[in-house]
C-alpha cells in the first residue's frame, strides 16, 4: 500500500513546513557574506542533529562559509547510498527579506529570498526524511544530506567534497528548484568563464593617433567573432557580459578586458571551445592578447542511469497524482552538474515550485509543497 493511502497516519503539515521555510528564509546568507551564511549553517546543524544525524561542519576556505554534511550512518563503512545535494547561499544582499522582496504569504505564493532558490527545498529534504520516520520507516539506503555555503558562484571549495560524495553514492539527488509547473531536471549545460585581456600602446587621441594601438578596438573585434561562435541548435552560447577599459575619451585606449560566459551541451563541445577561445589571436600585431579561464561545471547529460531514476521518480509520483515531467535541458549550472558529469545517476530540480529565481519577485507555490515532499519520502523509502 503507498504511504500515502495508510489510514490514521501522520500528515505532511503545510504550516509547519511553512514556519520553518520562512525562518530559514529570514536568516538572509548571500554567498559573499561568510558570518551571515554561517548563521545559516548553525540552523541548518541544529535541524539535522534534531533528526539524529551525524553532523560533519567544514570550515569554509578562503572566505566561504562552512559546509555542512549530515548523514544517518557510520561514514567509514556505508554501502553506496543515496546523496542529497542542496545549497543555502543565496544571491540576494542582507535586508531583501524587509524591503524589496519583503517575506509574505499572498495566497498560494509565500514570498522571500532565497525561498525558491532554494531554502524550502532544502528544508523540504529534511522534513521528507524526518516524515519517513514518523511513519515508522527507513531508508533502504544510507542518506548523505550536504548544504553548501557558495553554490551560487559555482561551488569552488565544495566541490572537492561534493565530487568526493558523489563517488560514494548510489544515487545523487538535488533539491534546486523544479522548473515550468514542477518540470525535474534531467541535463545541464556545462559552463565556461573566460577573461579576455589586450594590451595596446596608449597616444594622445588627438596630436599621437597615428602611433596609439587601441585595445578596446581589438576586444570589439573579438567579442564579435566570439559571439558569433554561439549556436542555438548545437546548444552553444557565448555571452560578453561585463567589459571594461581605457583611461580617458582622449587616449588611445592601453588595455581592455572583457569577462565572457560560456554554455555547452557535451564534453567534447566544452572542449572544443575551450581551446578555440584559449587559442585566440589579435588582429593587430601590436596589441597583445592574453585569456584565461576554462569550464567550471562540465555538463551533465541525460544517460540511462538518469532516465531510469526519472522513470522510478514519476511512477512514485504518479500513486498521490502528480504527473512528474522533465525539462530537456536547462542552460543554468548547479551542483548537480558535478556528480553528473562523473556518471553518477543524477536527478534534479527535486526542490519546490514556484517562480523568480535570482529575481526580488522570488516566491514558491505552497499548494507543491505536500506532493514534493511525498516524492522525497517516496524517493527515500524505496530507492534501493
Ligand atoms: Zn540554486
Amino acid at each position: 500500500m503507498p504511504s500515502d493511502a495508510i489510514p490514521n497516519e501522520p500528515q505532511i503539515d503545510t504550516e509547519e513546513m511553512l514556519r520553518n521555510i520562512t525562518e530559514w528564509v529570514e536568516i538572509e546568507s548571500p554567498t559573499k557574506d561568510a558570518v551571515a551564511v554561517n548563521r545559516m549553517a548553525d540552523r541548518v546543524v541544529t535541524d539535522c542533529e534534531d533528526l539524529g544525524l551525524a553532523v560533519e561542519r567544514i570550515p569554509g576556505e578562503k572566505g566561504w562559509g562552512d559546509l555542512v554534511v549530515a548523514r544517518d550512518h557510520d561514514a567509514e563503512d556505508a554501502q553506496p547510498g543515496i546523496l542529497v545535494l542542496t545549497h543555502i547561499d543565496t544571491v540576494h544582499p542582507i535586508g531583501t527579506k524587509d524591503g524589496d522582496n519583503q517575506v509574505r504569504r499572498e495566497g498560494d505564493k509565500l514570498y522571500g529570498p532565497g525561498s525558491y532558490d532554494m531554502k524550502a527545498g532544502a528544508y523540504m529534504t529534511l522534513y521528507a526524511y524526518r516524515h519517513l520516520k514518523r511513519l515508522g520507516k527507513e531508508p533502504h539506503l544510507p542518506v548523505t544530506f550536504m548544504f553548501m555555503s557558495e553554490e551560487e558562484v559555482g561551488s569552488p571549495f565544495s566541490r572537492k567534497h561534493i565530487e568526493a560524495e558523489a563517488a560514494k553514492a548510489k544515487y545523487v539527488l538535488v533539491a534546486e528548484p523544479a522548473r515550468d509547473g514542477g518540470r525535474v531536471v534531467v541535463a545541464r549545460k556545462g559552463v565556461a568563464d573566460f577573461v579576455m585581456r589586450a594590451t595596446g600602446r596608449p597616444a594622445h587621441a588627438g596630436s599621437m593617433h597615428q602611433d596609439g594601438r587601441s585595445a578596446i578596438k581589438e576586444i570589439a573585434r573579438q567579442i564579435l567573432e566570439i559571439e558569433d561562435m554561439t549556436d542555438y541548435e548545437r546548444g552553444v552560447t557565448f555571452n560578453a557580459g561585463m567589459i571594461t577599459g581605457g583611461t580617458g575619451i582622449n587616449v588611445v585606449p592601453r588595455e581592455c578586458e572583457v569577462h565572457i560566459d560560456m554554455r555547452v551541451t557535451t564534453p567534447e563541445d566544452g572542449e572544443e571551445f575551450t581551446q578555440i577561445i584559449l587559442n585566440r589571436t589579435s588582429h593587430d600585431p601590436d596589441v597583445e592578447i592574453e585569456v584565461t579561464g576554462g569550464l567550471n561545471r562540465p555538463p551533465y547529460q541525460m544517460n540511462d542511469g538518469v532516465k531510469a531514476l526519472f522513470e522510478f521518480a514519476r511512477e512514485a509520483c504518479a500513486e498521490h497524482d502528480l504527473d512528474l515531467q522533465y525539462t530537456p535541458l536547462t542552460g543554468g549550472g548547479s551542483d548537480g552538474n558535478y556528480s553528473g558529469a562523473m556518471g553518477v545517476p543524477t536527478l534534479d530540480g527535486m526542490g519546490v515550485d514556484g517562480a523568480g529565481a535570482h529575481t526580488l519577485d522570488e516566491y514558491i507555490l505552497i499548494s507543491s509543497l505536500v506532493p514534493r515532499t511525498k516524492m522525497w519520502i517516496k524517493m527515500f523509502e524505496r530507492l534501493e
